[in-house]
């Protein structure tokens, strides 16, 4: 598998992970808080229903002035005074969980009134005995069966909507049905603290997703490192690979092609020309009298002139096809496929005046105030008769000559 497919594939798994981890984080959200809202409906009627229970059994002890009130309703009674201001206290001090607290009186079917209820007198909540009301399916199921019914969800009323608990109330001696006491929490009592519950459940969601994207990067981060790492390694061996097989088809000091490159590219042309039946071109080419140059100025120096000698004929070759090596020490090989014997001694002298022309002192030189070259030339149709070694000889010769000649020319054999 190539790098950049490894590298999609391992993203695509984090990113389906991430998303895996999105969806389970908000189902098992949501499912805690169905739960949540559930457990808390459950524990608030069961706080109504200990109320409720509570008020019954307080006014179960009394349970004949109770009775005695549920005749007469009078509010200027001592009992109604005494018994209301308990409630209002209960109802107070119980303010988190409760709305409302009341006991109840049935009058005919579907109908009840209120008795007693723990708002002051003043409040506008406050009910005084004896007003009437519709019942409720609680209500009526209560009074009804004489006994506790619990509320499993809020019901409309027009208190608004609320969890009841009805307990019924029983003479202390006799039994009798007195009525009902009841407690509600209304919805607002109920999204406050559920409102606490989103609040903390988002916290340690948030929280987790937090650590777990952390995780992630850092996951992600490691198996980065690792392939880039590993991509790093290979783009070094590439790098090193290439700059040996440069190193190997290069000079180190010219940067011209060097010697082994000269051959394999002789090859080629000789083999390529052999077929078409075209003439090649091979100058070599010396440096005059080098010795006495690194003598004279140093060795050194000897190193920069050859540079510069090379980069001429850099410059001096412009087709795609000629070939310019450094051939050993301060002789250069210039390979010409293609070309005609004229144009190739034409392009030889060029050379030979440009290098001239660089106008490098040369205090030694028998030829010239200035460093120059001469060059031999030799032109073949590569054919059976004729080899690359006889071919290289004679370029050779007529450098030779050219040197026997007085040098800084061209010598065509
Ligand atoms: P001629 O004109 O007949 O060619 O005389 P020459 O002095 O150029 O020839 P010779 O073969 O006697 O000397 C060649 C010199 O080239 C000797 C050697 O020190 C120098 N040479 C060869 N390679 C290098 C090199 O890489 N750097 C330097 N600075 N000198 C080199
Ligand atoms: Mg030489
Ligand atoms: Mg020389």
């Amino acid at each position: 598998m190539s790098k950049e497919k490894k590298d999609i594939r391992i993203k695509y798994y984090i990113r389906l992970l991430l998303v895996i981890f999105c969806v389970v984080i908000l189902a098992s959200g949501i499912i805690a808080y169905k739960s949540a809202a559930a457990e808390l409906k459950k524990q608030l009627v069961n706080k109504c229903h200990a109320m409720a229970a509570t008020i019954a059994a307080v006014i179960a002890e009394d349970s004949d002035g109770y009775a005695e009130f549920l005749n007469d309703m009078n509010v200027d009674s001592a009992y109604y005074k005494r018994m209301h201001d308990l409630m209002i206290k209960i109802r107070q001090e119980n303010d988190d969980h409760f709305t409302y607290i009341y006991t109840q009186k049935f009058i005919k079917d579907n109908t009840f009134s209120f008795v007693l209820d723990g708002e002051p007198a003043d409040s506008p909540l406050y009910t005084p005995p004896g007003v009437q009301e519709q019942m409720t399916w609680m209500d009526l199921l209560a009074f009804r069966e004489q006994r506790a019914v619990l509320g499993s969800d809020f019901i409309k009323t027009d208190w608004g909507d609320l969890l009841s608990a009805l307990v019924p109330i029983f003479h202390k001696d006799t039994g009798e049905f007195l009525g009902l006491a009841g407690a509600d929490t209304d919805r607002a009592q109920y999204d406050a603290i559920i409102r606490i519950f989103i609040f903390q459940t988002a916290i340690s969601i948030t929280a987790a997703f937090v650590v777990f994207a952390l995780c992630m990067r850092w996951l992600s981060g490691n198996v980065y490192r690792s392939i880039k790492k590993e991509r790093d390694w290979a783009n070094h061996l590439m790098f090193a690979n290439k700059k040996l097989e440069k190193l190997s088809t290069t000079d180190e000091l010219t940067k011209l092609n060097n010697r082994r490159s000269f051959s394999e590219y002789m090859d080629i042309i000789w083999e390529q020309n052999h077929r078409l039946k075209l003439p090649v071109t091979l100058l070599m080419i010396d440096i005059d009298c080098f010795k006495k140059y690194n003598d004279s100025l140093g060795h050194l120096e000897g190193d920069k002139a050859l540079i510069a000698v090379a980069q001429c004929m850099k410059n001096n070759v412009k087709r795609e096809t000629d070939f310019v090596a450094r051939f050993g020490g301060e002789e250069f090989v210039c390979l010409l496929p293609f070309i005609q014997r004229k144009e190739a001694f034409d392009f030889a002298k060029i050379l030979v005046t440009n290098v001239e022309n660089m106008k490098i002192p040369h205090p030694a030189s028998e030829t010239s105030q200035y460093l120059t070259i001469s060059a031999g030339m030799a032109t073949v149709v590569p054919d059976n008769n004729n080899t690359q070694a006889q071919f290289i000889h004679e370029a050779d010769r007529a450098l030779y000559t050219a040197k026997k000649s007085g040098r800084n020319m061209v010598v065509v054999n």
